[in-house]
């Protein structure tokens, strides 16, 4: 079976869904994204798309801050990208990236007065980061946009320009990946995950106001530790410098699940290895968001019936 994809309302083989080079969203980053993973379970037979919904409802707010409007609820992209991936047949772990955006082929910096488009494809999509090993990180010497901005609390395209600076520049000083920090000097995140340290046996992450993309993830983390583990999560600014004394660091996203940070900046985190907590979380993530935790299958949407 080809690979579809959902484009002007309707499925098409992922080839034929083209778009014209005058497209706004192409000259001004006026669009908005979400990644959503699909997780293939061998022991059910079953791929399970995870916290669907969740992603579906910050696409919205994305959208919203863009002036993009979305003909969909929440509930009813989850449908649509059920469809969407049952047609493609994947029986693999699979990524699934959702974009709505401004279409009209169009001249002239603005967010008003445009066609506004939403097109879904899926692919198959390996690891993106080594969390089986460990990652080495950098402070950027690129800073976070604020608020007023481009507010990164939304998945905006446009913003991701500094994403990708950060991310290169790690990646050709021999890092794997980019930490940024605000513009008055607090860490906030990865260049595609956000971050948090284990000090004294307790989680520390940079807060809502620290211009992050709220994670779903990291919600997820924050939940398991509480739940399953009893580890609060202090949510506050957090300085440079505590990056380099924290016992264990670890970065979480979709596409990152929950990758362990071994250095940074060329100093070691705790011992230079994957941390006890940070073991702990990874599989208990990883069990839940493959389905293998019938306590959380409320955040599995199953694809096939
Ligand atoms: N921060 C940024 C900048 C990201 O791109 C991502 C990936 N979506 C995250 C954090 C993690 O978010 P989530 O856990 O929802 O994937």
């Amino acid at each position: 079976m080809p690979p579809y994809a959902f484009y002007n309302k309707e499925f098409v083989p992922l080839p034929e869904a083209q778009m014209g080079i005058m497209t706004h969203a192409l000259h001004y980053g006026t669009a908005c994204f979400e990644g959503i993973r699909g997780n293939w379970n061998s022991r059910d037979k079953q791929l399970y798309l995870f916290r669907c919904a969740d992603h579906y409802k910050r696409l919205l707010n994305s959208a919203k801050l863009l002036k993009i409007g979305i003909p969909y609820s929440a509930d009813e992209m989850c449908d649509i990208t059920i469809d969407l991936v049952r047609r493609s047949g994947y029986r693999e772990d699979v990524y699934i990236r959702p974009v709505a955006y401004k279409s009209s082929e169009m001249l002239g910096v603005r967010l008003h007065g445009l066609q506004d488009g939403l097109f879904i494809f899926v692919t198959t999509f390996g690891p993106y980061l080594d969390s089986e090993k460990g990652i080495r990180c950098c402070v950027s010497s690129w800073r976070r946009l604020d608020d007023n901005m481009i507010p990164p609390r939304g998945k905006i395209c446009g913003l991701y320009v500094n994403n990708a600076l950060a991310k290169t520049e790690a990646n050709e000083n021999g890092f794997d990946e980019a930490i940024l920090l605000t513009s008055d000097g607090h860490v906030s995140e990865g260049s595609g995950e956000n971050i948090f340290l284990v000090q004294n046996g307790h989680l520390v992450t940079p807060s809502t106001h620290d211009r992050i993309l709220l994670g779903i993830t990291r919600d997820t983390v924050i939940h398991l530790a509480s739940q399953e583990l009893g580890v609060g999560t202090e949510e506050r600014h957090m300085d440079r410098s505590e990056l380099y004394l924290a016992d264990e660091c670890f970065l979480t996203g979709t596409a990152a699940h929950v990758t362990p940070v071994v250095e940074i900046d060329r100093r070691k985190v705790g011992e230079g290895n994957i941390g006890k907590l940070t073991k702990e979380l990874q599989r208990l993530y990883f069990d839940v968001e493959c389905g293998m935790s019938t306590k959380y299958m409320q955040w599995c949407t199953p694809v096939y019936s």
